[in-house]
């Protein structure tokens, strides 16, 4: 059964969407943690950063640059916080790599 995520990628269900390619999109988080909560999140069906291999070093690599010029397009560039939760226990409800960008408030401790 598809996910949320593939479902947004496969254009099923709506998103807020700020950035798109072949391999990457990024949305706003439909519960926002901060007035700035934007998730980065793999096309290719990876559950998390754990089950990443080592050829998706570049897919990794470009996500984490996508996060950055993203907060750029914010304003953010200066103070974010970049997040994965990886696994149950670690917070992770959707089994589709993807990372948090957090901001545009003072960000508090992490737990
Ligand atoms: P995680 O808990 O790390 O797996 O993150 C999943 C995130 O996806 C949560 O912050 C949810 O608020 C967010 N989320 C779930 N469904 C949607 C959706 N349809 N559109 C945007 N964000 C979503």
């Amino acid at each position: 059964m598809k996910n949320v995520f593939q479902k947004i990628i496969d254009g099923e269900l709506p998103c807020n969407k700020v950035f798109e390619n072949e391999r990457i999109i990024a949305f706003k988080d439909i519960a926002p943690h901060a007035p700035i909560h934007i998730l980065i999140v793999s096309k290719k069906a990876i559950p998390n950063l754990s089950q990443a291999t080592k050829e998706d070093g570049p897919l990794l690599a470009e996500m984490l640059l996508v996060a950055s010029d993203i907060a750029k397009q914010f304003g953010i560039e200066d103070n974010f916080r970049l997040i994965t939760n990886n696994g149950e226990e670690a917070g992770q409800t959707v089994f589709q790599l993807h990372f948090h960008l957090l901001g545009g408030k003072v960000l508090g401790e992490l737990c």
